[in-house]
């Protein structure tokens, strides 16, 4: 049997300062010194990137970013590109998160790019997908997530490949910062049918590898129950991971 190691990873979004963010590491480095069997991941801004890479030194915390452009370089203003941010340590970049679809118009197309981009540099992609209330309350749950794996890996279908470090996070939008958390047979379900679509596109291996995160208020007293599931392999934490007595309870879950 596989066994996939659980990912907890923080999604900061854009908050934090410097100091704050030093100091969160701090006490995250020190509550998992000795936890093996769980990886934990943290996002910063952009500009407590580096610092935050200094500050986690030898610990055993992966960092990675919130976002990134597809083109390495370029005239466009305001984008950070894959290299810049293999430049300031990251592995790993939060890729098509639910604010980015709907504050930032971003669409599949543009996440399947980044998808691209992003492994070209070697920076493993966290493809987030997630309905909306009005979507499930319309029974269109697995038709949206179809759709959006359809088009976030759309390069990767042609060639019926995608490297099996790739992370997938269902992050359904209406449980996002809202309290509301799926319960964790309602999680489990989407996560079955998105590594049953996995195996189907991309072969039983890369399915039985690809570590699949569950994203929505998750807090101390769900994490245990959602990290049960047989197809949950790990949490991207929004809210609870700005905050060490939140997010050190939900790595040590
Ligand atoms: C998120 O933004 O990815 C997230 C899951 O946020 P929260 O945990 O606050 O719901």
């Amino acid at each position: 049997m596989i066994v996939r190691t659980p990912l907890i990873a923080g999604n900061w979004k854009m908050n934090l300062t410097l100091t704050d963010s030093v100091s969160l590491i701090k006490s995250i480095a020190e509550a998992i010194q000795e936890l093996t069997n769980v990886d934990v991941l943290v996002t910063p801004p952009y500009t407590s990137l580096s610092v935050v890479k200094e500050t986690i030194g030898d610990a055993r915390i992966a960092l990675g970013a919130q976002n990134m452009h597809w083109e390495s370089k370029g005239a466009f203003t305001g984008e950070i590109s894959g290299l810049m941010l293999v430049e300031a340590g990251c592995t790993h970049v939060i890729l098509g998160h639910s604010e980015r679809r709907s504050l930032f118009q971003e669409t599949n197309e543009m996440v399947n790019k980044k998808v691209k981009a992003a492994l070209e540099q070697g920076l493993i992609p966290i493809v987030c997908i997630g309905e909306t209330l009005e979507e499930r309350e319309g029974h269109q749950t697995f038709d949206v997530i179809q759709d959006q794996l359809n088009g976030s890996l759309a390069h990767f279908l042609v060639e019926s490949i995608i490297p099996r470090t790739t992370i997938l996070a269902y992050e359904p939008v209406w449980a996002i910062g809202t309290g509301k958390t799926a319960t964790p047979e309602q999680a489990q379900d989407v996560h079955q049918y998105i590594r049953h679509w996995v195996e189907g596109h991309f072969g039983k291996d890369t399915a039985d590898h690809l570590r699949i995160l569950y994203g929505g208020s998750v807090k101390p007293d769900n994490a245990g129950e959602l990290m049960s599931m047989p197809d949950i392999d790990g949490a991207l934490v929004g809210g609870a991971s700005l905050r060490p007595e939140q997010f050190i309870p939900i790595i040590r879950f």
